[in-house]
């Protein structure tokens, strides 16, 4: 196979590449250690470093370099058109990719210097429950904003040239848990689907022991 270089899959990335950030924001309500009930508002963002083309060997050969996760990507609205190919770096293997094609890169600088800095003070210590959580601080919150924002002024397409500034935008925040109706403890809003046309009121705990008494 091929073995691409530093530089090539940087001039690759460059043509076909691309760097997202994005956020969604979510709010509810939940009993806090006291007894009370708080409104929670915390915004997940996601970000990743991609390269997209219909010629899945080179991504393939850039894949044996530099790690990632090769997708086939949806909605073709032409059905004449060949399939599309992404090579997609999420979570703790942005940062390496892009700091090791950063040196050769031109067109998207720019954009990589600005997620390696909306990175930086990103926690990816894995923990036995997935990611440790830590409260982050109001200026690192203002910081991820303006990042974004930047980010998106950076990606945005066509000719008007007027920067998106003043308020964020996330999209709004929707209402995504619901308190069991019988502990009031909090679970996520389902929706219902064919295997499952009803959609239970009570928490999975309460949903078992609910249906254990009537059976
Ligand atoms: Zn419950």
């Amino acid at each position: 196979m091929y073995i691409p270089s530093l530089e090539y899959i940087a001039g690759f990335f460059d043509g076909e590449g691309g760097v997202s950030i994005s956020a969604k924001a979510h709010k509810y309500h939940k009993v806090n250690k006291r007894g009370c009930n708080v409104e929670i508002n915390h915004i997940q963002w996601r970000y990743c470093a991609y390269l997209v083309n219909t010629n899945k060997e080179v991504l393939q050969s850039i894949q044996s370099v530099a790690g990632g996760k090769i997708q086939l990507t949806g909605n073709r609205k032409n059905a004449n058109h060949k399939p599309c190919y992404r090579l997609v770096f999420y979570s703790n293997s942005v940062a390496p990719f892009l700091q090791s094609i950063r040196p050769f890169c031109l067109i998207k600088a720019k954009q990589i210097e600005v997620l390696l800095e909306f990175l930086s003070d990103f926690d990816h210590t894995p923990t036995v429950k997935g990611y440790k959580r830590i409260r982050v601080p109001v200026e690192v919150q203002q910081k991820r904003h303006r990042l974004y924002l930047e980010m998106l002024n950076l990606n945005k397409k066509g000719r008007d040239t007027k920067p998106l500034t003043g308020t964020i935008p996330i999209p709004e925040a929707k209402q995504t848990h619901i308190p069991c109706a019988k502990c009031g403890r909090l679970k996520p809003i389902l929706k219902p689907k064919k295997s499952r046309p009803t959609v239970s009121p009570y928490c999975r705990w309460c949903f078992l022991s609910v249906n254990r008494k009537s059976a």
